[in-house]
């Protein structure tokens, strides 16, 4: 039996990769410091004798013994990640330090879960992995691009240096069940407000895009990549290339919970991208992989979850 570390494994992508490792026979060890995830996300999971918890901040050393390690610990939405940016650039950092040490003594193989966060505000569009990307350094989403673009350089060397078996993974934007309902992300924001009978919140005029990967294909890229043979080590995208504008989003949200909600434009966040959206090429060739739920379907899922903890 395999044992897999999830490092943010309480959040939203990590507990349903902690479900889906023990499903398919995999020994699990989520590591959180609960910052953004919750023991809720796990709950369902603490009976299961192949699962553990552990409350731990990945800035600090961490000694355990383990196959595989997934690295996904860090706030990923802009209002928590800006929350305390010092302390994200340092679980980015500091945190993929660690894990790279703890992967190195096992001689285990390591996951980071990277963004395309790391192509800034691209000027080639759909992004490539092979564009180096245009990020403002001293920016207030710095603290989250520049950390995590820090911590894929360390994969690399690690690489080059040590020869660690690494899997860089940069993840576009993704949505489901689990998502922090007060995170500020735009899929959950849209869905509680139209849920809530509130004004629909659009910031700029809503001619910006984002591509919205549903959270199974995602994990099923995730695990894909870590199986993936050694000499493929990425960076790799993974998401749905499908591309909407946030006017077209919240259309589609007031569709599927079935209101007519008012909408308030709201002032563009600094360093906000004007567009994104993924070319999975890479993704297709080596690992096979294409997403399969369309953003109505996933919606549905979504806004279905959001009606019952609300
Ligand atoms: P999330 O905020 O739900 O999950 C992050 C988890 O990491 C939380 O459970 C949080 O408590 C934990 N964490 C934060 N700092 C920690 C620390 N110092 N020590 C231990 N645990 C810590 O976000 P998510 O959407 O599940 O994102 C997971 C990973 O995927 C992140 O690394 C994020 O950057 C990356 N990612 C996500 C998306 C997306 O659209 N969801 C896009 C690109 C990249
Ligand atoms: N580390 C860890 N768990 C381990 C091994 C190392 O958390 O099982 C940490 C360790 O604290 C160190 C970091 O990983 O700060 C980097 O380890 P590495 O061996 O690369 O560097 P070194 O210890 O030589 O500075
Ligand atoms: N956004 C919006 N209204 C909201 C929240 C976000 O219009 O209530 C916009 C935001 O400005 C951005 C897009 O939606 O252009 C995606 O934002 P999110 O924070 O979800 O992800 P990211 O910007 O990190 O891709």
């Amino acid at each position: 039996m395999q044992r897999a570390l999830v490092t943010g494994g309480a959040g939203f992508l990590g507990s349903h990769l902690c479900e889906r490792l023990l499903a398919s026979g995999h020994d699990v060890l989520c590591v959180d410091n609960f910052f953004t995830g919750s023991k809720a996300n796990v709950r369902h999971l603490l009976d299961n004798p192949n699962f553990e918890l552990m409350r731990h901040d990945v800035t600090f050393p961490l000694y355990v013994e383990v196959d595989r390690i997934f690295n996904l610990a860090c706030p990923a939405s802009p209002i928590h990640y800006q929350h305390d940016p010092v302390q994200t650039t340092k679980t980015s950092v500091h945190g993929a330090i660690n894990m790279l040490g703890l992967a190195k003594r096992l001689r285990a193989r390591i996951l980071q879960a990277s963004t395309s966060e790391v192509y800034g505000d691209p000027e080639v569009h759909p992004q490539v992995e092979s564009y180096w990307g245009r990020v403002n350094p001293i920016g207030v989403r710095s603290c989250y691009d520049e950390g995590k673009r820090c911590a894929e350089t360390l994969f690399f060397d690690y690489r080059r240096q040590l020869n660690l078996e690494i899997k860089v993974m940069r993840i576009f934007n993704t949505y489901g069940p689990r998502m922090h309902p007060n995170d500020g992300r735009v899929v959950s924001n849209f869905i509680v407000q139209a849920l809530k009978g509130e004004p629909i919140t659009i910031f700029g005029d809503g001619s910006q895009t984002r591509s919205f990967c549903y959270v199974d294909d995602l994990i099923d890229g995730m695990v894909r990549l870590m199986e993936s043979p050694p000499d493929f080590v990425g960076p790799v995208n993974i998401g749905n290339p499908g591309e909407f504008s946030m006017l077209e989003l919240a259309e589609l949200v007031q569709e599927t919970v079935g209101v007519k909600a008012n909408i308030q434009f709201q002032p563009l966040p600094q360093d906000d991208p004007r567009h994104r959206r993924p070319d999975i090429s890479l993704a297709q060739a080596k690992l096979g992989w294409a997403p399969k739920v369309s953003l109505k379907d996933g919606l549905k899922e979504t806004v279905a979850y959001f009606r019952k903890t609300l």
